[in-house]
């Protein structure tokens, strides 16, 4: 079932929105989309690390 998450904070969701953790660094941006199916998320995880591959 698709659901969507913040990689920053690990916030998930149900519904599309944006992360409301207020602490996380990615507070009010748009959550990720995710349909894994066993919880880890690895495939948007993995997404992430190659973002921040400098
Ligand atoms: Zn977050
Ligand atoms: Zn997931």
């Amino acid at each position: 079932m698709t659901h969507y998450i913040c990689t920053e904070c690990g916030g998930e969701a149900s519904i599309a929105g944006v992360c409301q953790t207020e602490e996380c660094k990615k507070e009010g941006e748009a959550l990720l989309t995710c349909d894994c199916g066993d919880g880890l998320h690895s495939e948007v995880k993995e997404k992430k690390e190659e973002e921040q591959d400098e």
